[in-house]
């Protein structure tokens, strides 16, 4: 269990403990508040991310994800829902650009599976390289 600084980007945070910790495979969740925010969508048909900037004060009501590795190294992949102030919740895949106000998370590594992740030809999404 940790905290995050204020001011740091939360994907890359949450990364850099991952790397630190040598986390190659785990689990993650995570509640506080966000400056502001950067969350993904992606376009099935298009196969590619759009993004929704937010710039305003968030809490992060729900953060939940993976780690695993990709070429390597810890890739977490998480999911947020941030709620405004009026309690509207906007949901999403976490990218970069998301900015911490607070944040409390919960790591748990295991030691397996070893996952890594590779393209995947039927959504274009790198994903777990592993038999459906
Ligand atoms: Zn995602």
């Amino acid at each position: 269990m940790g905290k995050l600084g204020k001011g740091v980007d939360l994907l890359d945070a949450l990364t850099a403990v991952c790397s630190r910790e040598q986390v190659r495979c785990g689990k993650i969740e995570a509640v506080g508040a966000v400056q502001k925010a950067r969350i993904g969508f992606y376009d099935q048909q298009r196969r590619e991310y759009g993004f929704l900037v937010l710039e305003e004060p968030l809490e992060i009501t729900v953060l939940v994800g993976n780690i695993s590795l990709k070429d390597g190294t810890p890739m977490v992949h998480a999911h947020v829902t941030l709620a405004d102030e009026t309690g509207k919740a906007y949901g999403g895949h976490l990218v970069q650009g998301t900015i911490v106000f607070a944040c409390e998370f919960i790591l748990q590594a295991f030691d397996e599976p070893l996952l890594d992740r590779g393209f995947d030809e039927a959504t274009g999404l790198p994903l777990w390289t592993m038999a459906d």
